[in-house]
């Protein structure tokens, strides 16, 4: 590293979306310094739970097994809902399941642990204040109780939340539709009410609850015509108790509230996910009403698509120029994430002229091309990153974890955990090992059958990135594998060239 930097990366938040980045980067052994202006991480529960595609990726770096570890269990479903109306993940026979239930603190100090054991701790009490590209580094001005400081690296990620001082002071455009509305939340203990998992329509607007763990239940309240908000201002319980009980006609005020908080149906996305040295990923990049709760998975999922590219950056192996498929892929899926809770929000808050489209949509779930179209929009299994021209179905999709024989790990996922490449070669085809042996230290070649048939046509071997999405298939693009792995792993290496 160039003597005049203070580390290669500065990650700004420690949130679940800089923690992804974060643990991401050190997998490649890259230096990070990750900052979080919180002296100790937050107690709000926030986010509850993983669509099937996040807990794919956590089992693709071995992390679903730290929470049982934790003593936190997850409580796992193919239960999911489009707008209210429900909605079987289950569609997606090959997908692992979404959980419930789970407040974000649990999330962040599994990430928080798994980036530590890489080696890098939560840097506290340090808020980013100014950042400046220079050209050939970037500098982020940081206040530490009153003293400021300025570090130097090559490249900062803002994962800084919604109000991203990273985003503004980096000149990111960020637009789109401020609040019309205002939802009221309190984490409340000893209410006694009934579950309302994925919401009720009521005459006055809509209420949900739903038990979230140590007696513990989250009640979610939109009154109809109530008013819209900055959300400056923290809402009280007591506001809070009043607006269920003017719904429901229930009482909770004599609930302890463990938090209370408003949101509303903002909806914004910049327009760059990278200007030069600066990225953004998570909150920082798009806000949206929280429905079927995807703004935490889609932050992980924005640190897990970046965090192996910059890594491959940093390390000299591809040009800078990789990271403009980071925009390219997560600013399309940013776009479809905002799309999507728009449409979520209607059919969710709106009144009883909203009726007759959510019985509707609810016959047309019945049909199974709905269904996964649905399903695949808000589980994250739809997404497909363009990867040429190949016409696999497979290609540009997430791998599954599908069960192997001739491993000793059994399926996929397990493979991906070192966060390399992968080949499988499902034919034994010692020609396509040889074409991937100078890439041997950043790729893993296994030689495996599928216990069972997975519903694609012929697939002979398979090139996953380290974000688990399929970069080449054969026969299909037979002839293109070296290509394929010049643009996602760049040069190999000289000396592991077969015969030297
Ligand atoms: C009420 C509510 C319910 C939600 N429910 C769900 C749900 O069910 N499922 C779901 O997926 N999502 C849900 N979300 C959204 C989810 O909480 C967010 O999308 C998620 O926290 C975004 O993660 P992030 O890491 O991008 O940002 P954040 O979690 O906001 O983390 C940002 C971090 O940056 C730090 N920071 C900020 N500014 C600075 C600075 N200048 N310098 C240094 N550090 C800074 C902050 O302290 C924080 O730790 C919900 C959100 C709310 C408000």
């Amino acid at each position: 590293m160039d003597a005049s930097f203070d580390t290669e990366v500065i990650v700004v938040g420690a949130g679940p979306t800089g923690l992804m980045v974060a643990g991401e980067l050190r997998c490649a052994g890259i230096d990070v310094i990750l900052l979080d202006e919180l002296l100790e991480p937050t107690t709000e529960s926030r986010g509850l739970g993983f669509t099937p595609r996040t807990m794919e990726v956590l089992a693709q770096r071995g992390l679903v097994e730290r929470f049982s570890e934790r003593g936190v269990s997850l409580q796992t479903t193919t239960r999911g809902h489009f707008g209210g109306i429900p909605l079987d993940f289950g569609v997606f026979a090959d997908a692992h399941p979404g959980v419930v239930g789970l407040p974000q603190v649990h999330t962040e100090a599994v990430l928080r642990d798994w980036v530590a054991d890489l080696g890098c701790e939560v840097t506290r009490g340090h808020r980013v204040i100014d950042v400046t590209d220079t050209g050939n580094a970037v500098e982020a001005l940081v206040d530490i109780s009153g003293r400021s400081v300025r570090l130097r690296a090559r490249f900062l990620v803002g994962c800084d939340g919604s109000r991203s001082v990273v985003r503004k002071r980096a000149g990111f455009e960020f637009t789109g539709t401020t609040s019309t509305l205002e939802v009221l939340l309190a984490d409340v203990r000893g209410c006694d009410i009934r579950p309302r998992f994925i919401g009720e329509w009521l005459p006055g607007g809509v209420a949900m609850s739903a038990a979230i763990g140590d007696g513990i239940d989250r009640i979610v309240v939109c009154e109809r015509d109530g008013p819209s908000s900055d959300h400056a201002v923290q809402p009280s319980f007591k506001s809070v108790a009043d607006a269920w009980q003017r719904l429901t006609g229930e009482d909770i005020s004599h609930g302890e509230p463990q938090w209370v908080s408003a949101f509303g149906d903002a909806t914004k996305l910049a327009s760059d996910y990278r200007r030069g040295r600066v990225l953004l990923a998570g909150d920082a990049a798009h806000v949206h009403l929280p429905a079927g709760g995807l703004g935490m998975n889609t932050g992980m999922q924005d640190g897990f698509n970046l965090g192996w590219k910059l890594a491959a950056v940093v390390r000299g192996r591809l040009p800078e120029t990789l990271l403009d498929s980071y925009h390219e892929e997560r600013h399309a899926v940013g776009k479809r994430l905002l799309l999507n809770t728009r449409a979520q929000g209607l059919l969710f808050l709106g009144g009883d002229e909203m009726a007759p489209l959510r019985t509707i949509i609810g016959e047309l779930i019945g049909y199974e091309a709905v269904s996964v179209h649905l399903a695949g929009m808000v589980s994250g299994l739809e997404i497909r990153y363009p990867m040429g021209t190949g016409s696999h179905p497979l290609l540009g999709l997430r791998m599954p974890d599908i069960q192997l024989a001739g491993t000793q790990e059994q399926s996929v996922y397990p493979l991906l955990t070192s966060a390399r490449g992968l080949l499988l070669d499902f034919v034994d085809d010692e020609s396509l090992r040889d074409e991937v042996r100078p890439w041997a230290d950043r790729i893993d070649v296994v030689t495996a059958s599928p216990v069972a048939d997975f519903g694609v046509p012929r697939l002979d071997a398979v090139l996953v990135r380290p974000d688990g999405h399929v970069a080449w298939v054969a026969p299909d693009e037979m002839g293109s594998l070296t290509a394929a792995l010049h643009r996602w792993f760049g040069d190999p290496d000289e000396a592991l060239k077969v015969g030297k």
